[in-house]
């Protein structure tokens, strides 16, 4: 029977409770607390992701309303 790598335990269920075939050396508790921490890691990578496009649609929507200051000053300047 195997033995889990990280705990020793033999709760190893391969294919099973929705486990893939892949850690067929880690125990269900630690296969599913392995995955539970990449998801952590991929989730700060997505929320620093959405915090750089929070910060460009900043700029981009500073840049247009700069733009639209600049044609209405034309505008007026023009009479109309
Ligand atoms: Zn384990």
């Amino acid at each position: 029977m195997n033995q889990c790598k990280e705990c020793g335990s033999y709760a190893i269920n391969v294919g099973k409770g929705g486990r893939d075939e892949s850690d067929s050396d880690l125990c269900d508790v630690c296969y599913w607390r392995k995955r539970w921490i990449e998801r952590g890691v991929e989730i700060e990578r997505l929320r620093a992701d959405l915090d750089a496009l929070k910060e460009t649609l900043a700029g981009v929507k500073s840049m247009h309303a700069d733009a639209l200051e600049e044609l209405y000053e034309l505008r007026s300047r023009m009479g109309r």
